[in-house]
């Protein structure tokens, strides 16, 4: 059986993972809506380094790999509180991220849902 060649657009300045979703790792279509979830730190953990780049967390039990997008310091997410932003495609994944940051990464961040 042949598939049809995916055509990707790329969108300039723009990573592809971007355009996936965080926690099923689907495809997330240009004009669907966007879900988001977001990160505030626990006193004590830096990540400056990794400001504006997207960082893959490892969640426990499952080993599952979900990046994480570091907010740059000079952004409005930032001034906002958010130290680390997940983009998702349903309210299903943003609700299951969530649960697995109060399981897995409770010590690092704590998540709420945008
Ligand atoms: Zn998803």
């Amino acid at each position: 059986m042949k598939f049809p060649k995916r055509r990707k657009k790329k969108r300039p300045g723009q990573e592809g993972h971007l355009n996936t979703c965080a926690w099923c790792r689907r495809e997330i279509p240009e004009d669907a809506e966007v879900f988001g979830v977001s990160g505030k730190f626990r006193p004590g953990v830096n990540m400056k380094d990794q400001e504006g780049k997207v960082v893959p967390l490892v969640f426990g039990g499952e080993g599952r790999v979900v990046p994480a997008i570091i907010t740059p310091a000079d952004s409005p997410a930032k001034r906002d509180g958010k130290d680390l932003m997940f983009m998702l495609c349903s309210e299903k994944c943003c609700n299951e991220l969530a649960e697995g940051v109060r399981r897995d990464m409770r010590s690092l961040f704590e998540a709420e849902k945008m």
